[in-house]
């Protein structure tokens, strides 16, 4: 996906600050961070966003791999004991703006959820 800015940056045609790689997903930090820590985990195939994501047969080992970095990566962000938000948005409504399925894993200050919303 040659117009995909996630697809770009996992390419590594686009810089990013890259905090996490494996064989299924790269994990970026938010270039407008809403909170102190703001991680965005990409998976390395595009789906659009989780509805595509769910449908897909092949989706089980980037799952796998989403579930296996998480905790991970909240403690090396050290918010693992003070508690994080795992988001993806999908759709207009939802606020999705990147149409490359990813997951905010936002801490590092307390969430208020009124406050998220413009
Ligand atoms: P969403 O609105 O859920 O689609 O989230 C897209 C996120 O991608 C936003 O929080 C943006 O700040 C972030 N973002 C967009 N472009 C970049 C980029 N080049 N590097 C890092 N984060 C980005």
């Amino acid at each position: 996906m040659d117009d995909c800015v996630f697809c770009r940056i996992i390419k590594g045609d686009i810089p990013s600050d890259k905090v996490y790689e494996d064989e299924y997903i790269t994990v970026i930090r938010d270039i407008n961070p809403m909170k102190p820590v703001h991680l965005l985990v990409l998976p390395k195939k595009h789906y659009t966003d989780i509805l595509d994501f769910a449908q897909c047969p092949d989706h089980d080992a980037v799952h796998e791999a989403i579930l296996q970095a998480i905790p991970k990566l909240a403690e090396q962000e050290g918010v693992k004991e003070s508690g994080f938000s795992v988001i993806t948005n999908c759709g207009p409504d939802g606020g999705q703006s990147v149409f490359h399925l990813h997951f905010h894993l936002i801490g590092g200050d307390k969430i208020h959820w009124a406050k998220l919303a413009d």
